[in-house]
């Protein structure tokens, strides 16, 4: 008899707080695996020193947001810091369709929309090895003004008390320790 299962991808929610690490810990996820796909968002949020149009983030104006909300065109979105955020659906449908990991590094409020959509998508959120740590992380990166990185610490402080709605915490304590467990759940859950 011939396999009719088709092998459909899964979808990853991964979740941080502002300064835990994600971004490193998302481009070792991307390199360990030609099959994790990572979802490029739209942002209204001007692009930091090193970010590139494309690859970190598409950079577009609040018009050409609200346009793309108009259109149905984002899979969730959501307003953080006074910025707007989402992502793009067809593509994340369409890698699905083919058989990739589609991660999706979003925050708590695109979490609850993609949980309506996908109940049975992987979570997971990224938890600093303590609160000091990720203090000294959001300062150290020196990028933002200190108005910004107190919003962005209150953020951060409210997302970590509701990571425990998140099927799976992973502390980034060691990023290459923290990247395995986080491969190892990726290939569980495909295996289910
Ligand atoms: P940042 O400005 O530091 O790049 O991102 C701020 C927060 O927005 C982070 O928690 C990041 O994961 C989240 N984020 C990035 N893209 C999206 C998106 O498309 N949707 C949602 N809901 N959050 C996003």
């Amino acid at each position: 008899m011939t396999n009719n299962t088709v092998n459909k991808g899964v979808l990853i929610v991964f979740t941080g707080a502002s300064g835990v690490g994600k971004g490193t810990v998302m481009k070792k996820i991307l390199a360990a695996d030609p099959n994790n796909w990572l979802s490029v968002s739209m942002t209204t949020r001007a692009p930091r020193a090193g970010e590139v149009a494309g690859v970190d983030y598409n950079y577009i104006s609040v018009e050409e947001f609200k346009s793309m909300m108009a259109e149905d065109a984002f899979l969730e979105s959501a307003c953080y810091c006074k910025n707007y955020y989402g992502s793009p659906k067809a593509p994340v449908e369409e890698n699905l369709k083919n058989g990739k990991n589609v991660f999706l590094e979003i925050e708590v409020q695109g979490f609850e929309q993609v949980r309506e959509l996908y109940p049975d998508c992987l979570s997971i959120f990224l938890l600093p090895p303590s609160i000091e740590v990720l203090e000294q992380r959001l300062r150290g990166r020196g990028t933002e003004k200190e108005e910004v990185i107190q919003d962005r610490l209150n953020t951060a402080l409210r997302e970590i008390s509701r990571s425990n709605e998140y099927k799976y915490n992973v502390v980034n304590d060691d990023i290459d320790r923290a990247v395995e467990e986080i491969l190892n759940i990726v290939k569980n859950e495909r295996a289910k």
